[in-house]
């Protein structure tokens, strides 16, 4: 299932995809040359008035701010965002806030928070104004009456029940509501009473009239205008009338003078109406041509990860982890806690690529790229994650005292992390003494065929220290081992002449008693045990992984207790881990999260 990784790409030499084929496409024909931008969104004649426009495309990222980007935001935002900036255009960050209901300021805070920590800026001549869809309602509603004048809407009150029954479906036309005869007059009139309150809530719509009997069910006659009491956190209860989304999305682009407005594949079907509806505003006067066209990609489905918004909000409600920033969570927060860096997320949405049909992508290739990113930038440093205390016997023998400590170093990052002409980081310096921190598993007093470790008479060396030769262990009253015996050789400190005079089995981690610092660290591991937890309509409750935190206590070298929130390592034979953006030095300990192993081992 996992593919090979690709060599990192350039930033400046990614692969074509038929995204890149379009725009370059409209850029040769000059499509969109004619443009005029008036600094503002606006209609046709507010455009008319501004100048040239001087971005070459426009695109957007129009998330509707009801909960916290995840993973597959990061892929649109990756899109949008690094297109617009390749071809010297403009990505918009805009707001799709047109439903009245579930928007919150937090919510629009962290997209915004979410779209900078990506790299990615909206900003033109100087304006970072992020757009929002409400402001367009005054527009919306002249682009309505506009349809009617026209005979291109009506105002429809039939049930529920009776518009549902006569839209038909894929094998049986629509059959036409007794309203869709209804004149200009009586259309307009009944569309501001909608206006003005004097219907109830679903007592009436607004249809375009286009085709019921069109083969495309999105192309009969689709709501355009509902009747919804309800307060918007922005206009207040100004209306009670409001656009459903097919309609307002295609009026936002064009108002903003978008050229290429890209969504995900579910929007296929309403191609043809989004199309429609730019013809007859244009036609109106009411919009500038060229219109805005819509162009669909997979959305990005990430195995063992949920990207539902919904499903999400409902594994914070229900506890099930700490908050939308729990970084098992794949949202952006929560990535940015794990560990992930923006880097990363960036190679991944290259990787993937753009494509217009739906695939799972293996959770692995998004770990791969943490892997690739921090490979060189990470610096090392020793951790021990299952303590057990080993104490070199010989010790006072050697070095004249119990308390002696030695200084030992070691690069910060290995000779092949650094780049021709750089300069490596200062070594890491650590103590050694008598008694250092080693794992549990790194000593076996019967050991099993093949091990290279700690067993009495074996010999081994304490990565960047001595070589010291195994000569037994103490026990508890239950047989647990408290204690490991071993020997010091001296004169074999890593680093120093005839360190390699007395030849080790293998190296092991490790770090001193005299300088290791006690420090939580977070053992994450995937949220879901199944690859699609919420495959088929299945309870994704029921696939948690009930082993996706496990907290110890650890030991670390001085260098990594004295990191920075949200600095990340690698822990040597570990993998790579995070200093706790929130936690690390909140508390009486460092705090570290695992982003990922060395390795993918998920499942070996
Ligand atoms: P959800 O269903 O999780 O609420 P959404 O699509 O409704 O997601 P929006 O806020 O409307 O969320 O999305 C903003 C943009 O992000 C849209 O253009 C949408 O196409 C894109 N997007 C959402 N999910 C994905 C995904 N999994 N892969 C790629 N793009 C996505
Ligand atoms: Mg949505």
């Amino acid at each position: 299932m996992t593919k090979p990784a690709s060599p990192a790409t350039p930033e400046n030499h990614k692969p074509s995809n038929f995204l890149r084929q379009i725009i370059e496409n409209d850029l040769d024909k000059g499509t969109y040359a004619s443009r005029r931008w008036a600094n503002s969104p606006g209609d046709a004649s507010h455009h008319a008035a501004g100048a040239p426009d001087p971005a070459k495309i426009r695109t957007r990222f129009p998330p509707e701010p009801n909960g916290y980007l995840h993973v597959g935001h990061a892929k649109s935002i990756c899109i949008n965002f690094g297109l617009a900036k390749e071809y010297g255009g403009v990505c918009h960050l805009r707001f799709d806030d047109t439903n009245p209901e579930k928007e919150d300021t937090e919510y629009v805070n962290s997209i915004i928070d979410a779209v900078k920590w990506l790299g990615f800026s909206w900003s033109q001549a100087g304006n970072d104004k992020a757009y929002q869809a409400s402001d367009y309602f005054d527009f919306m509603y002249r682009a309505a009456e506009a349809l009617i004048e026209a005979g291109h809407a009506y105002v429809d009150e039939q049930s529920a029940e009776d518009m549902r029954a006569n839209r038909g479906d894929f094998g049986k036309p629509g059959v036409d509501s007794p309203f869709r005869s209804r004149t200009v007059e009586q259309n307009l009139t009944r569309f501001r009473e909608m206006r003005d309150g004097k219907l109830d809530d679903g007592a009436a719509v607004l249809r375009a009239k286009i085709s019921m009997q069109s083969p495309n069910i999105n192309m009969r006659d689709p709501a355009i205008y509902r009747i919804r009491r309800a307060t918007h956190h922005h206009t207040g209860d100004t209306w009670c009338i409001y656009p459903m989304y097919t309609f307002a999305h295609p009026i936002e682009d064009a108002l903003e003078q978008i050229t290429h407005s890209i969504c995900t594949l579910e929007f296929e079907d309403q191609r043809p109406f989004y199309d429609w509806l730019m013809e007859r505003l244009c036609e109106s006067g009411l919009l500038a041509a060229p219109s805005p066209k819509q162009y669909e990609f997979a959305r990005l489905n990430l195995t063992y990860v949920i990207t539902s918004k919904r499903k999400l909000a409902q594994l914070v409600s229900e506890g099930k982890v700490s908050g939308w920033d729990d970084p098992r969570m794949p949202t952006i927060v929560g990535l940015r806690r794990r560990g992930y860096t923006p880097e990363s997320l960036r190679l991944f949405a290259d990787r993937i690529g753009v494509t217009k049909s739906d695939s799972w992508i293996d959770y692995s290739t998004l770990e791969g790229c943490l892997r690739e990113d921090l490979e060189n930038k990470a610096h090392r440093g020793m951790a021990v994650l299952d303590p057990v205390k080993l104490v070199l016997t010989n010790w006072a023998e050697v070095f004249g005292t119990d308390d002696h400590t030695e200084i030992c170093s070691q690069p910060a990052l290995p000779h092949s992390a650094i780049a021709e002409g750089q300069t490596p980081p200062p070594d890491r310096t650590f103590l050694i003494g008598k008694e250092v921190w080693i794992e549990r598993e790194d000593f076996e007093e019967v050991p099993p065929k093949g091990y290279k470790r700690l067993f009495p008479g074996n010999v081994v060396r304490l990565k960047g220290g001595y070589v010291i030769e195994c000569t037994g262990c103490v026990r508890d009253a239950e047989g647990n081992v408290t204690e490991v015996h071993a020997t010091v050789f001296p004169g074999t400190k890593s680093g120093t002449p005839g360190s390699d005079s007395v030849k080790a089995k293998a190296a092991i981690t490790w770090v001193a008693v005299a300088d290791g610092v006690s420090a939580e660290v977070r053992l994450y591991d995937r949220l879901f045990a199944e690859a699609h937890p919420d495959a088929g309509g299945k309870d994704f409750l029921q696939s948690l992984n009930p082993d996706s935190l496990k907290v110890v206590t650890a030991y670390v070298e001085p260098s990594l207790a004295q990191a920075q929130p949200d600095q990340k390592f690698q822990f040597e034979r570990f993998g790579y881990f995070v200093a706790d953006r929130l936690d690390h030095l909140a508390g009486a300990k460092p705090v570290f999260n695992r982003v990922t192993g060395l390795k993918d081992s998920w499942g070996k």
